[in-house]
């Protein structure tokens, strides 16, 4: 089958032919027709299915076939994604899809300033990509309303459920129009999620394709037994034997994952660590230079790397075995995609087996086991210290900007003042900062008092 079967409209087969993009995938060949017919859909997908365009195709074909003015500190679609990569990315897919549709996309997610996002939310938007905690407290402000939703999409349905998300969930069904399309998607279908899905979704048509157990074939599976405290050393010695493109690896907890890093710096490798510990700056950086491929290794833990679509992963290393045989899955994932072949390696220590028992169960693939290289022992003894911890919090590069930024307008105004103001300016009772500033700021707080007697020089 090719796009052009499937009716979309004009602008939308000119940006698909731009991306290069024939054939649509086996959920878009499912999930678009439906779609186009204004059904509510429960799709069971997974990120790297093409389960994006399979969403937004159809809702760009919607817009250009009922063009409409953006209601008021609202939106005309509204997708929820459970993570800021993943809200970002889908967000980035609206805009390369709708390129030659006139439509403004919004993605709004925490960690950053809100008040941009309500500047921006309030002449209305078509597209908004939300993570729920953010669209709740933009709707709690009074800056947003998703009252007039036609098109919502809840993505990635089970890690919302994995993330706690539940009640916020339950608040936004509560807030949507009756009359709108509602598209749900999940990796997994338990049932609390179709529990969840039944809140949302009305008569809705069923598309599956297959889990990626049969689609993560063409990645080559090995596992190596080892110590647990060992496991960098193999670590190390795999990065520097593996003809590595780009590698994400795995690590149970987010101290894990810097921790890994440090070490790997220590040994003059270069890493960066994606966690949720991370500022939404850091987290963007980290990925970007993944993504262009300034920096070769991204150590993360599972939360933060659900939903990211980087092409190129040759191989995916799990420092740690997940206890949860669908998040292996989820996270071998991330290489082979887009047709090409891919490498993932577990390292397992004795109190993982079980965990490796329950995915070769789940997968029916028998990984390879590897044993320890040659010169693994030596590694060992000779493994290199970890990085020194950094002290403090890490600076972004928006706060080191505007540090040196800080220190240029000192600087500028130290050599504009005449001798000696400058000084006084910085001192807390220089002529330049009057006592009644001070007064001023204390009024009705603790020390109120003690300065209004500094002031009135006491009673
Ligand atoms: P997704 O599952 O939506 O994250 O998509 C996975 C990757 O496949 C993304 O990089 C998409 O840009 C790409 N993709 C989606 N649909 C197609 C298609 N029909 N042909 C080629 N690539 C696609």
């Amino acid at each position: 089958m090719h796009f052009t079967d499937l009716g979309l409209a004009e602008p939308i087969l000119k940006a698909l032919a731009a991306k290069k993009y024939a054939n649509p995938t086996p959920i878009q060949t499912q999930a678009i027709p439906v779609l186009l017919q204004g059904k509510d859909l429960c799709g069971i997908a997974q990120t790297g299915t093409g389960k994006t365009a399979a969403f937004a195709l159809p809702s760009l074909d919607y817009f250009a076939r009922n063009p409409k003015p953006t209601p008021l500190q609202g939106c005309r679609m509204l997708v929820l994604s459970p993570t800021r990569e993943l809200a970002a990315q889908i967000a980035q897919s609206f805009r390369d899809y709708g390129r030659f549709m006139k439509l403004s996309v919004e993605v709004v997610f925490g960690g950053v300033p809100i008040n941009k996002q309500i500047r921006a939310l309030g002449r209305g938007i078509d597209i908004v990509v939300a993570t729920p905690g953010r669209l709740l407290d933009l709707i709690d402000q009074r800056a947003f309303t998703i009252k007039d939703t036609e098109i919502f999409v809840l993505d990635e349905a089970d890690q919302m459920m994995d993330m706690g998300f539940i009640h916020p969930l339950k608040r936004i069904a509560k807030l949507l129009p009756k009359d709108r399309q509602n598209l749900f998607f999940s990796a997994t279908m338990p049932g609390e999620i179709e529990a969840l899905a039944a809140q949302f979704l009305h008569d809705p048509v069923k598309v599956s394709v297959a889990p990626q157990s049969t689609t993560a074939e063409r990645v080559r599976q090995q596992a190596t037994f080892v110590n647990q405290a060992e496991k960098q050393a193999l670590l190390n010695l795999t990065i520097r034997n593996e003809p590595i493109d780009r590698a994400l690896i795995f690590t149970r907890t987010k101290h894990g994952a810097d921790r890994v890093v440090r070490f790997l710096e220590g040994a003059g490798i270069q890493a960066v660590a994606i966690h949720g510990n991370k500022s939404q700056a850091q987290r963007t950086t980290a990925l970007q230079a993944f993504r262009h491929g300034h920096v070769k290794l991204l150590v993360a833990t599972d939360i933060a790397a659900r939903g990211i679509d980087v092409s190129g992963v040759s191989h995916v290393i799990n420092f740690e075995l997940p206890n949860v045989p669908e998040q292996y899955v989820h996270r071998i994932g991330r290489t082979a995609r887009a047709g090409a072949e891919g490498v993932a390696i577990s390292f397992v220590a004795d109190d993982e087996r079980p965990y490796l028992k329950a995915i070769e169960r789940t997968t029916k693939v028998k990984l390879d086991i590897v044993p320890l290289p040659e010169n693994f022992v030596e590694a060992v003894r000779n493994l290199p210290k970890a990085a020194p911890q950094r002290k403090g919090r890490e600076q972004t590069p928006e706060q080191k900007a505007r540090r040196a930024d800080g220190q240029r307008r000192y600087q500028d105004q130290q050599k504009q003042q005449p001798r000696g103001t400058a000084e006084r300016a910085h001192r807390p009772d220089g002529d330049a900062k009057p006592a009644k500033k001070n007064f001023r700021r204390n009024r009705g707080g603790v020390g109120a008092h003690k300065g209004a007697v500094q002031k009135t020089g006491g009673r």
